[in-house]
């Protein structure tokens, strides 16, 4: 599957036996990273190019020098990861990964989860620093808590919700891990069974002296719920509503923490009739598959000025096809542009601009119109369930769905079995 490019034929000129889309990607099924992509940025790209890579790696046919690579790279992301752990570690707090808050990162000034005094971040400067002073604000970027550095040590602190989801991952080990989110609407208790107690501190509350948290529907004392609102992930996923609601400031550290996070949800699973109900989703699934099978084309593309893939790395995994993050949810409208913008790029140069990608193209079989390049992901294209070589869809139609290169199989099976009798 590595072979230097000229080493093969271009597939449209192969004996017609061979014209096999397969034969150039044999990780259709699972596109995901290569060895020629840069290595991922943010900490969740990391962790999926670490297991697509150690996949790679195992595959038998994966070729010696490139594995000896694959390795290399899996050590470095691994370095990597330890140092962002290691950092994070330094100035942890139960579980929460504090850096200085800088004003550039917002000119509004900020509340303090701990004291409640409001604060401004600090000038760029502060970043020469090599130690935090006491009046510096800090910023959790896990799950976005502010907090005074004197703050820090006084009781109360609220533990970082990338604690309860840490543990999740290690269990389930995928990136679907929204076990830990509370997936049904409000889900109210009532204040008896919670004993006349907040949820977060454990103080007394009563009737007229509590707020109601939309998010895990539990009745929180107006120290620990003081009115912050956020959108709910139940609410957007059954029922497509981005309305912001009263939530504890508890629940909206967790709410932050899945939006940063960022945490995908499976919408076919979660809640099918979204696909149908929403406009814009059976248009974006859609792309995001032609996005597949194109980024595969730029994957094994050597030319320097092939497009970068812009996008979220999950957006072109196709195991997780269905899978979004809130803040994609939330705006779709920008998804959808985002993904035109990464697809027209992609398509302009593989079927216009790049010589190697368009000479993977094929020719319809059927019309042999030598004019006409086809590409998978092409709309205008059928492909033969069976054996994935492509046709035009109108060629395809009029020959009633009849795959000519399986009819020859066929023939040629048949042919042999008589022979051999
Ligand atoms: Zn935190
Ligand atoms: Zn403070
Ligand atoms: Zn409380
Ligand atoms: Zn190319
Ligand atoms: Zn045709
Ligand atoms: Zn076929």
């Amino acid at each position: 599957m590595f072979l230097p490019e000229d080493n093969k034929q271009p597939p449209c000129e192969e004996d017609d036996e061979h014209v096999i889309i397969d034969d150039y990607f044999l990780d259709d099924d699972e596109p995901g990273f290569n060895v020629e992509d840069e290595i991922p940025a943010r900490r969740h790209d990391k962790e999926l190019a670490i297991q697509r890579y150690i996949k790679l790696i195992r595959m038998p046919e994966t070729d010696q020098i490139i594995r000896e690579q694959l390795v290399a790279k899996v050590c470095a992301l691994r370095i990597q990861l330890n140092d962002m752990n290691e950092e994070a570690e330094k100035t942890s707090h139960l579980g929460h990964t504090l850096i200085r808050f800088i004003e550039t990162d917002s000119p509004k000034s900020v509340v303090c989860d701990s004291c409640e005094k409001k604060s401004r971040g600090l000038p760029l400067t502060s970043l020469f620093r090599s130690s935090n002073s006491g009046k510096d604000m800090l910023v959790c970027y896990s799950c976005n808590l502010h907090i005074h550095q004197d703050c820090l040590e006084k009781p109360g602190l609220r533990p970082c919700p990338r604690l309860d989801f840490d543990k999740e991952e290690r269990f389930s080990g995928c990136n679907k891990s929204y076990e830990a989110v509370i997936l049904k609407i409000c889900p109210e208790i009532g204040m008896v069974k919670q004993q006349f107690k907040c949820n977060d501190c454990d103080g007394p509350i009563s009737f007229n002296s509590c707020n109601l948290c939309d998010y895990d529907g539990k009745y929180y004392c107006q120290k620990c719920h003081s009115g912050d609102t956020a959108v709910i992930p139940a609410r957007i996923i059954h029922n497509w509503d981005f309305l912001p609601r009263p939530v504890s400031k508890k629940s909206l550290l967790t709410i932050n923490y899945i939006r940063s996070k960022p945490i995908l949800f499976d919408i076919l699973q979660l809640n099918s009739m979204l696909y149908g109900f929403v406009e814009e989703l059976p248009i974006i699934k859609r792309m995001r598959k032609e996005l597949i099978s194109m980024a595969q084309y730029a994957r094994l593309c050597r030319q320097p000025f092939k497009p970068k893939l812009t996008i979220s790395q999950h957006l072109i995994e196709e195991s997780l096809i269905n899978c979004y993050t809130i803040d994609e949810l939330c705006n779709t409208v920008k998804l959808q542009k985002d993904l035109i913008d990464v697809h027209s790029s992609l398509l302009c140069h593989i079927t216009k601009d790049c010589e190697s990608c368009r000479g993977k193209g094929f020719y319809c079989e059927l019309c042999h119109d030598k004019d006409d390049l086809l590409f998978p992901f092409a709309s205008n294209i059928a492909s033969c369930p069976q054996c994935s070589v492509v046709y035009h869809k109108n060629c395809y139609h009029r020959k009633n769905r009849r795959c000519t290169r399986c009819k020859r199989l066929e023939e040629k099976n048949s042919k042999l079995t008589q022979e051999s009798l």
